[in-house]
């Protein structure tokens, strides 16, 4: 596969250097230089999980990786299901948190690891992310106790859930995490400045695990055909319309990448928080990131989102382009909380950010569609926050998994940091 640079086209890369930790010279991110389009779309979506995602890859990176390997690829990073959950109101869920960390991010991060794992580095290979949340620990576990490689996850201090903070702190081994002090937007653009220093980046092998990584969004590419498979095996053969809980855009950029192959989908919905640039942006034409606002769904508190350059580009710029497959809306905390309500008494247990989901989908579903939305959590990661308005409408609490539950007694290390690039590079040199 063939990648560009979404600020110049001088700018090129192969998929397996940019998984590496390639970037474009002169900013930007890497970007496909053309989406194949199938043609044999309903042939793909007939097949099983896991042959449908060897197929799919084999034609994306089958120049670069043996195809043995993209299959033992597929077999070791994506072997758990995503299952599509119907609830009484007519929606489907797509639940993509029955990962070992529960959340969509695994399907990504173990992508990346495994592929690798194929990539022979030629010096210390360190990987520098930064989460709201779901995407350290998701990297974590994936690359937890892998020879050769270190890993460092820089999340904002206070500001993800604790049971979040468990699962990226209370690793160990090559994991080291970071709690910096001030928001998601602070971490990633330390992160992207220690990106551009290339004397750093050489010293220490880097690359991110954010979804500014193609091989992240390329692995999630994979799910939305799941979607219309799934929806095709029960028997409905319309064309969805399916909502996307957006923070990065990443996740949304993978679902646009799914159409350009082929894959049947009407719209999507583009559904945020009250970090709402991109909404405002498809209304108004007006493109103004600014700073984070904390909500119910923080790993979706982002006010510059770095995939939107992607999707920008996927469109050439064109914004009514955009507007024929785009809706979009967001949700206020309040709104958020009577959703999870509104789902609990639909009998589903919702995460914040699938219950943002949920309610916009709503809002911009047209009678007769069919409406499809990403559950991108599961909703014990999200306990406390939940639980309150849940109790209040006269639910138990959500119950814990054992794989959340078992963290509960163990140790957090976490190195706390000022909002300064000097002190993370004294911890990346340490
Ligand atoms: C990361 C995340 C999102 C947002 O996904 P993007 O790809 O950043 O838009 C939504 N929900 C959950 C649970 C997440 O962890």
């Amino acid at each position: 596969m063939k990648l560009v640079g979404t600020r110049s086209i001088e700018d090129r890369s192969s998929f397996l250097a940019a998984a590496a930790g390639s970037t474009p010279e002169h900013g930007g991110l890497f970007v496909p230089e053309r989406w194949p389009r199938f043609e044999d779309a309903d042939a793909l979506l007939a097949l099983p999980w896991v042959e449908r995602c060897a197929r799919i890859l084999e034609r994306l990176i089958g120049d670069e990786l043996a195809l043995a390997d993209v299959r033992a690829v597929v077999g070791e990073a994506l072997d758990f299901p995503a299952p599509l959950a119907p609830l009484a109101d007519g929606t489907f869920a797509l639940e993509l948190f029955h990962g070992p960390t529960l959340a969509f991010k695994d399907f990504g991060a173990r992508f990346l690891a495994a592929v690798l794992e194929r990539v022979p580095a030629r010096g210390p290979r360190t990987i520098l992310t930064a989460t709201s949340g779901d995407t350290g620990a998701a990297v974590a576990s994936a690359f937890w106790k892998r020879r050769g490689v270190r890993v460092v996850v820089l999340y904002p201090a206070g500001r993800i859930a604790p049971l979040q903070e468990r699962q990226l702190a209370c690793l160990g081994e090559n994991v080291t995490a970071v709690a910096v002090a001030g928001t998601f937007d602070d971490c990633q653009a330390l992160v992207k400045r220690c990106f551009a220093d290339r004397a750093l980046v050489a010293r220490h092998g880097l690359a991110s695990a954010n979804s500014i990584n193609l091989a992240r969004v390329l692995a999630q590419v994979l799910y939305y055909w799941e979607a219309v498979a799934a929806l095709r095996a029960r028997g409905v053969s319309a064309t969805p319309v399916v909502a996307v809980p957006s923070g990065n855009f990443g996740n949304l950029c993978a679902g646009l990448y799914a159409r350009e192959q082929g894959l049947p989908v009407r719209a999507f919905v583009a559904a945020t928080n009250a970090n709402d640039v991109v909404p405002r942006f498809l209304d108004t034409g007006r493109y103004e990131p600014r700073a984070t606002v904390p909500t119910l769904s923080n790993a979706m508190d982002v006010g510059a989102p770095s995939n939107w350059e992607r999707i920008e580009r996927l469109f050439g710029g064109d914004r009514e382009r955009m507007r024929s497959v785009l809706r979009s809306g967001s949700a206020t905390d309040e709104q958020t909380e009577d959703e999870l309500v509104r789902m609990a008494r639909l009998d589903y247990r919702a995460c914040p950010h699938t219950a943002v989901a949920h309610r916009v989908l709503r809002e911009r579903l047209a009678p007769g569609e069919t409406g499809v939305f990403l559950a991108t959590a599961h909703a014990a990661k999200f306990g406390d926050a939940i639980d309150g308005p849940l109790a209040r409408a006269g639910f138990a609490p959500t119950p814990l998994p054992v794989a959340l539950a078992r963290l509960l007694g163990r140790r957090i290390e976490r190195v706390e940091l000022a909002n300064d690039l000097d002190a993370l590079v004294a911890v990346l040199d340490r």
